[in-house]
């Protein structure tokens, strides 16, 4: 089935009771027992399950092609829960390029808890070997890469986790299923955060798991979402289950826009770099080829001269709106550096663009302007 059919037949099922086309959020916290003392169905209390959560996390198992979905209040409430399901001592070898929450959330939360880390470039396989230590457990890809849209080798890093006892984790966030599914590539684990194109409208925050296996490790993490409870209200999985229904369709769009961005950008004048997997100039081209379906909506653009010049770029767009976060219909352009602060080795010049629905010859015209 094609995955625009599949993201339908798994978030549209007409209510069996009511006929209601559109599925009902179900609100209730507690559910009934009969006079034997047997629930109806599996669910006794919202926290560990309920009917609508379920429902989007098995539909974005679906869509990753994995064995058990988990849907989580936000995205670092996604990668939090995976990681306490380690035990101290544990090593976690994590991207250099990865969302800086994540190794945020390593050194303030699980570095005091007992887990130690490295980060590593993982393009460069042969320092990821060399960094795979024997208690390493997780092996933490996020491809393309933020804000440097990097891609990383998922078949290769994932037979190295293995080889050295490890599990692989792909942080899909960009990519999407529609453009890639890091399962096909033997990946353990797929981390998303749902607040940005799953939902795709700005306006719920949420995470999600995708396992490849139901095996020990996945019951813990299932064990521990319930236990620990950073769980998305019904309200929210509504939400994502909706954006669900149109992610194909939006997240072709984008990237047509932003392929047609990127090839306007590159080469202007005004221009020193732009990184987007759809220049021909990209250097993973072929890894690019090899396990993606397109080239996405993200992008990234570094201006002539430094920190000053980019954010006087960006004070002079009209249409396209100064954020943060990425995914939704609405373009949205951020300065990453001042966002990730003191430590960030993002370039000074750099502004990350995330290309919404708005015409291309809108947006273009809007960009032009402000490089004049
Ligand atoms: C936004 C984002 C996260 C964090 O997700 P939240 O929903 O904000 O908690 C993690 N990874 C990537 C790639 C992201 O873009």
């Amino acid at each position: 089935m094609h995955f625009d059919t599949l993201a339908l037949r798994a978030t549209h099922q007409p209510d069996p009771t009511t006929g209601a086309v559109v599925s009902p959020i179900h609100l209730s916290t507690t559910f009934a027992r009969n006079e034997a003392n047997e629930l109806p169905a599996n669910y006794i209390y919202a926290r560990p399950n309920n009917p609508t959560r379920e429902s989007l996390e098995k539909a974005i198992a679906a869509l990753e092609g994995g064995a058990v979905g988990m849907a989580f209040g936000s995205g670092q409430a996604a990668a939090m829960t995976l990681f306490q399901a380690l035990r101290p001592g544990d090593h976690v070898l994590l991207s250099a390029d990865a969302y800086y929450g994540t190794p945020a959330l390593l050194e303030q939360v699980f570095h005091p808890w007992g887990l130690t880390y490295t980060r590593v470039n993982m393009n460069d396989l042969d320092a990821v070997e060399s960094s795979l230590h024997e208690n390493t457990r997780i092996v933490w890809c996020e491809t393309p890469s933020n804000p440097m849209l990097s891609i990383t080798d998922l078949l290769t890093v994932s037979r190295l986790a293995h080889e050295a006892g490890a599990i692989c984790v792909c942080d899909n966030t960009w990519a999407t299923p529609v453009l890639q599914r890091p399962i096909d590539f033997n990946v353990d684990v797929v981390m998303h955060s749902t607040t940005k194109y799953f939902s795709g409208h700005s306006d719920v925050l949420g995470g999600a798991l995708v396992f490849k296996q139901d095996n020990e490790f996945t019951q813990r993490v299932r064990l521990l979402q319930g236990l620990s409870g950073a769980v998305p209200s019904p309200f929210d999985c509504w939400l994502v289950s909706r954006g669900i229904k149109t992610l194909g369709v939006r997240v072709r769009a984008q990237s047509l826009t932003a392929q047609a961005i990127a090839e306007f950008l590159d080469g202007h004048p005004s221009v020193e770099r732009v990184h987007y997997p759809g220049l021909a100039n990209h250097p993973d081209r072929a890894l690019i080829q090899q396990q993606m379906n397109g080239p996405g909506a993200m992008l990234s653009v570094q201006v002539n001269g430094d920190a000053t010049d980019a954010l006087q770029f960006i004070s002079r767009l009209k249409l396209i709106t100064r954020a943060t976060s990425l995914g939704g219909v609405e373009s949205l352009i951020e300065h990453r550096a001042s966002v990730e602060g003191i430590n960030s080795t993002t370039p000074k010049n750099l502004l990350r663009l995330s290309v919404g629905l708005e015409h291309a010859d809108d947006l273009i015209a809007d960009l032009a302007q402000a490089l004049r």
